[in-house]
């Protein structure tokens, strides 16, 4: 029997991987999964196109977008605008796939309130030392703007008690499966608290050491 569709939200630390791994989900199951292309008021990078990885929208668009109730979700990040159109999941939802939603913190917050059965994972790198590394490595922002990035990922591990799932993204593959399976579980299972993980407390005190080193 086919998994009933559900919103599935996957939040990382910026690097953490959610975007490759979205991706690969639906290259892999392209009838299981589709993808809500979220609205941003933030400038296209290199090679990123309007309506395939985000609608580039002015902040006045946005604002109206808002104010009309288009939003499932809307969040600001990094000094820009964000959020999830909800004519977009419903589409997905309804031809029968679960759709992915790569989206940071508060967002999931807000879309673990508006629907029971969303299921939101957290994904990272087992090493934070490797979440810097990919981050750098993606030459897509400025030394700043990683830095702001690693401070704001530090704020996000700490609120992770929000999510069922943790998921180490250290083998794709593996990641990918993980959280194929998560997906098609009813009703969604909670993860320990992330207080009770041991090695998150260790994680949290080594990113704030990486971040004080010069990047490379
Ligand atoms: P996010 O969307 O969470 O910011 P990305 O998906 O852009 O992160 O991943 C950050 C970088 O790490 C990208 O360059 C990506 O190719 C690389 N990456 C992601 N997952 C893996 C993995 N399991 N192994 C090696 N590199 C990875
Ligand atoms: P980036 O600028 O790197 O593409 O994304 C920055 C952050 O915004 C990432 O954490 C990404 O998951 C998040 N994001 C992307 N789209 C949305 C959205 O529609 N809503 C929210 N709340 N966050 C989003």
């Amino acid at each position: 029997m086919t998994p009933t569709p559900r919103i599935v939200v996957l939040s990382a630390p910026s690097g953490g991987g959610k975007t490759t791994i979205a991706k690969a989900l639906r290259a892999r199951y392209p009838d299981r999964f589709g993808f809500s292309v979220s609205a941003t008021t933030r400038k296209p990078r290199a090679a990123e196109q309007d309506g395939v990885d985000y609608r580039f929208w002015k902040p006045s668009q946005f604002l109206a977008g808002v104010k009309d109730g288009q939003f499932l979700e809307h969040a600001q990040y990094g000094g820009e605008l964000y959020g999830t159109l909800r004519s977009d999941v419903q589409k997905i939802l309804e031809s029968g796939r679960h759709v992915l939603l790569d989206i940071e913190v508060n967002g999931a917050s807000q879309v673990r309130r508006l629907d029971s059965e969303a299921l939101t994972i957290f994904i990272l790198p087992s090493d934070p030392r490797v979440l810097v590394q990919r981050l750098v490595e993606r030459r897509s922002e400025s030394s700043e703007e990683i830095q702001r990035r690693l401070e704001r990922a530090i704020e996000e591990i700490s609120d992770a008690r929000l999510f069922h799932r943790w998921i180490r993204n250290d083998d794709l593959d593996e990641a990918v499966e993980s959280v194929k399976r998560a997906a098609d579980e009813h009703p969604a299972r909670f993860a320990r608290d992330p207080k009770d993980i041991p090695w998150l407390k260790r994680y949290l005190v080594d990113l704030q050491s990486e971040r004080q080193r010069p990047l490379r």
